[in-house]
């Protein structure tokens, strides 16, 4: 199977911006986020099941998953998060594992953001690499995040610092996430800094697949 690094880093650490600076030196980009989405955009493989499991008041009159509602719902109920995870991991899992094989591209960059939290991604990569960055930039960046670009993800609505705080408590800390990393980029500095460190990732990764 193909050499597959898994990246990952905390909410606004940079981890769709390093794995832009990858596909520049030709690296195939899995997301398993865009992935996750996909599956329940209108004709997504997850939508039979959503609706069975928890009826129509959930599936948007476009045909997707209304997402405002559903996540309303997983975060008051535990085990409804539970359901809607046993219908949307197994299918993530198979989805990027199906664009592993396809990917055309020298290695396969998988970018999970909660690597760290569900253990089974682990093993499905051979190099673990982390983005760090110190909580203040995290948060600044996640606020001051181009809106813009991000237009196009209409599941990302805009956060206030106490919602950013919130989704990092439930996040790995910083230490967990570099206990598991074979690879660390730091971003705390400028986008010079991050095009250096991934361009030297990149040969030795090139030299180990
Ligand atoms: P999320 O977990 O929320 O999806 P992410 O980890 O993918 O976020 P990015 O979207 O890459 O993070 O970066 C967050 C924001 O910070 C973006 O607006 C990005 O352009 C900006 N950013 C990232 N790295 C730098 C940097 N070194 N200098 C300046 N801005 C940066």
């Amino acid at each position: 199977s193909r050499f597959t690094v898994g990246l990952t880093g905390g909410i606004g650490s940079g981890k769709t911006t390093v794995a832009n600076l990858f596909a520049t030196h030709g690296a195939a980009i899995i997301d398993t986020d865009v992935i996750a989405h996909q599956l329940t955009t209108p004709d997504g493989k997850a939508i039979a099941a959503i609706r069975d499991t928890f009826g129509n008041d959930f599936i948007a009159a476009n045909g997707a998953m209304n997402r405002v509602k559903m996540r309303e719902h997983v975060f008051s109920d535990h085990s409804a998060k539970l359901r809607l995870e046993a219908i949307l991991h197994p299918l993530i899992r198979a989805e990027t594992a199906l664009a592993a094989e396809q990917a055309v591209g020298a290695y396969v960059i998988l970018v999970v953001p909660l690597l760290v939290e569900s253990g089974n991604w682990r093993r499905r990569a051979n190099r673990i690499l982390v983005v760090d960055c110190d909580e203040a930039t995290q948060i600044e960046r996640v606020l001051h995040r181009d809106k813009q670009k991000d237009a196009h993800n209409t599941s990302r609505s805009t956060l206030n610092e106490a919602q950013v705080r919130a989704i990092m408590a439930t996040q790995a800390s910083r230490q967990q996430r570099l206990a598991v990393a074979d690879d660390v980029i730091t971003n705390n500095v400028d986008t010079a800094s991050l095009e250096q460190q991934v361009t030297q990732l990149h040969v030795f990764y090139s030299s180990l697949r």
